[in-house]
């Protein structure tokens, strides 16, 4: 069984054939999805996918690139939505320097204050960090971020940084960039942390693995990367789905 632990399956990619593709994920052995919301926008459709498929989950934020949406409406909206059970996170949130927009000081101050409706609501985290290690770390140090736990998703740093958030108690979010062929960075720190902190995700419709790089993602090529860190620790296949499952529950405090 298989968990995506990070897919955006309201993304207009999808229009054409989303109720095909979700229909179909179970046979597949993709048992449980987790979507995740970027905007308000996102959250709405997010939240009406969870409601819509028991396997699936919604996890409520906005993504650092979408927070100059962000008010204290918007905020307490989404704080409202966390009372809904299908919501099992709050995210995505973090920092993105790759873009010149927002600036840096908007971004940080909405990553603040989602870390703390998160603590409020008692929910874990799923972080976006992109280009910005030093502020994010920083950033989540200083707010305890420990308290909360949850998901580096799309990890992207080094060993290091790593070290520095399996310590902290996060599950490192794993996708399509391991099989890159210019993936070596992730490749070594798949194989420093342990099976018990990697979650699996495909960030669909986007990352989407070797041999289908380039192309519309989906949790069906999730047994590629599955593959790739199978290869990676050293253990079978089946070892890493049941592990991986075992920590999507617990990132999302399912049973
Ligand atoms: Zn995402």
């Amino acid at each position: 069984m298989i968990f995506d632990t990070h897919a955006h399956y309201d993304d207009e990619a999808f229009q054409e054939d989303r109720e095909g593709l979700l229909a179909g994920l179970k046979d597949a052995g993709i048992c449980a999805v987790t979507n995740i919301g970027a905007s308000l926008a996102s959250c709405k459709t997010t939240l009406a996918l969870a409601e819509r498929y028991e396997w699936m989950y919604a996890a409520l934020g906005v993504h650092p690139s979408e927070s100059a949406e962000l008010d204290e409406a918007g905020l307490l909206w989404i704080k409202e939505q966390c009372n809904n059970k299908k919501v099992r996170a709050v995210g995505e949130i973090g920092l993105d320097y790759y873009w010149e927009e927002p600036e840096h000081e908007i971004q940080k101050r909405w990553f603040v204050r989602q870390l703390d409706l998160a603590r409020e609501r008692k929910l874990p985290i799923v972080i976006h960090s992109r280009d910005a290690a030093k502020d994010t770390l920083d950033i989540m140090k200083a707010e305890k971020a420990e308290d909360m736990g949850g998901v580096i998703h799309c990890f992207s740093y080094g060993k290091e940084m790593a070290r520095e958030y399996l310590n902290m108690g996060f599950f490192l979010g794993v996708g399509g960039v391991v099989t890159f062929n210019n993936g070596k960075k992730l490749k070594e720190v798949v194989e420093y942390a342990p099976l018990s902190s990697i979650v699996l995700e495909t960030d669909c419709p986007y990352l989407s693995p070797v041999p289908n790089r380039g192309k519309r993602n989906s949790s069906l090529n999730l047994p590629y990367v599955v593959d790739m860190i199978a290869r990676i620790k050293g253990v079978d296949r089946e070892t890493v789905e049941q592990v991986t499952w075992e920590n999507g529950m617990r990132l999302y405090r399912l049973s």
